[in-house]
Order: C-alpha cells, then sequence, then structure tokens
C-alpha cells in the first residue's frame, strides 16, 4: 500500500512573509496523506520545524557532491542539516535553463539518497515528443538514464512531469496519465524488483482544485507534484483533500 502524497514545488517564490502559508497547509493537510513542500532554500530551515509524521520539507535542487568549491551551489547534505528530508531533482525547469543531463540528475538523485534524502526525480515529455508519438521512448530513456543504483519505497519518487503542462493550464487526458505511469512502474520494477511496489509515482503540471479529482483517479497515480497552486493553502488544501 502505498501512501499518496501531496507535494508543492515553490519554485523561487516566497519569503518570509509566506512561512504563514506553510504553517496553514501543515496545519491544514488531511493527516491520510503525505504532504512535502519545497520552498526556496532560503525558507528551508525556518520552515523545518513545521515538519511531522506526514508533513515534509524539501529542497528544490542540490549538487552532485557533498562539499566543495563550488560558488552558489547547496549540497544535499546542507539540505538535511537545514531539516529537508526530500529534494527535487532532473526538473524539467532545471534541465532547460541549466542544461541539466540525464547523467547529472542521477548524480544528483545518488547524492539525495547518500545524504539520507528523499529524491522526488521528476521526468517529462516535450510537446514535440508528444506530438511525434514517442512520449513512452522519452520517457523511459530519460527515466533509465535518471535513476541512480539503490532506489526503494522509503528514499525515492518520481514525478512524471509533461513539459507542456507545466504552467501552461494544459493537461493531458487520464488514459494519458496512467499510460506513462505504467510505463514508468514497469520500469521500476525491471531495475529495482518488488521495491518498485512501494516507490509512488506523482503527475505534475497544472494540477489545480478543479481537475484534481479527474487526475487522481488515473490509474497508477499516487499523488501531485503541484507548482503554482502549492503557493496558498487556501488552493493546496483541498488538492491534498482531494487525495485524502
Ligand atoms: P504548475 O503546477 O504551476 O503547472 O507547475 C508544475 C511543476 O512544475 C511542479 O514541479
Amino acid at each position: 500500500m502505498r501512501r499518496k502524497i501531496a507535494a508543492g514545488n515553490w519554485k523561487m517564490f516566497g519569503t518570509v512573509a509566506d512561512l504563514s502559508q506553510i504553517a496553514a497547509i501543515a496545519t491544514g493537510a488531511d493527516k491520510a496523506v503525505d504532504t512535502l513542500i519545497c520552498p526556496p532554500a532560503t525558507l528551508i530551515a525556518a520552515a523545518a520545524p513545521h515538519a511531522a509524521a506526514s508533513f515534509a520539507i524539501g529542497g528544490q535542487d542540490c549538487h552532485p557532491l557533498q562539499s566543495g568549491a563550488y560558488t552558489g551551489e547547496i549540497s544535499a547534505l546542507m539540505l538535511r542539516d537545514a531539516g529537508a528530508t526530500h529534494v527535487i531533482v532532473g526538473h524539467s525547469e532545471r534541465r532547460r535553463d541549466h542544461a541539466e543531463t540525464n547523467d547529472l540528475v542521477r548524480a544528483k538523485a545518488g547524492a539525495a539518497l547518500e545524504a539520507g534524502l528523499t529524491a522526488v526525480i521528476c521526468v517529462g515529455e516535450s510537446l514535440e515528443q508528444r506530438e511525434a508519438g514517442i512520449t513512452l521512448d522519452a520517457i523511459t530513456a530519460e527515466l533509465e538514464a535518471s535513476l541512480p543504483e539503490g532506489c526503494v519505497g522509503g528514499n525515492t519518487i518520481v514525478a512524471y512531469e509533461p513539459l507542456w503542462a507545466v504552467g501552461t493550464g494544459l493537461i493531458p487526458t487520464p488514459q494519458q496519465i496512467a499510460e506513462v505511469h505504467g510505463r514508468i512502474r514497469a520500469i521500476l520494477r525491471a531495475r529495482f524488483g518488488h521495491e518498485a511496489e512501494m516507490i509512488r509515482i506523482l503527475y505534475g503540471g497544472s494540477v489545480k482544485a478543479s481537475n484534481a479529482a479527474e487526475i487522481f483517479a488515473a490509474a497508477d497515480v499516487d499523488g501531485a507534484l503541484v507548482g503554482g497552486a502549492s503557493l496558498k493553502a487556501a488552493d493546496f488544501l483541498p488538492i491534498i483533500a482531494a487525495l485524502a
């Protein structure tokens, strides 16, 4: 039995004033669901005291090494030290804006596991790949190359975020989501055997309270990775509730 998880990726939004939203989400979230908020790194230490059995704080990225002369970078160990238990790696905005390759994403995920964090590994097809009918091949290649060794249910989450659905208001059909999640499950099984059954697979891209129930009804959807609609408790709490 996999517990459902609602994850919020705050991206480059949020200042100290928004800690009140994190407090409201921590308090109001249905405890039958796991909730994760990944605020900007500047807020992790202040948000971490809200962490509880079903509420966690995570980072949005980490370096593949744990320390070194890398100005501006943050390591997985540092995230953990600040109170994070999770970290997103391979988000499409990092892959796009920072030219992150699968090899780098795999190294970052490995560093996360080494530091004792749960890695939220993101994959997703472009609109061109979707229109060319090669979505499953694209997801397979990207995921296989982005997975580190040693993934188990307790340290790995996979997020399927079609690039064309991130921040656009467009979402795949439940059938399209189920098809990709089924392929991701098969890849995890082939690689990690029975442990794959415990790895949660999230859908991400334009999830809102109004479409959450339809998305969560799709087969093999263990939750959501939510951007814009996770910034305010009033928007995120109904999405969390839809998973309960
Ligand atoms: P939106 O929910 O704003 O489309 O963002 C999705 C996302 O990228 C979450 O990581």
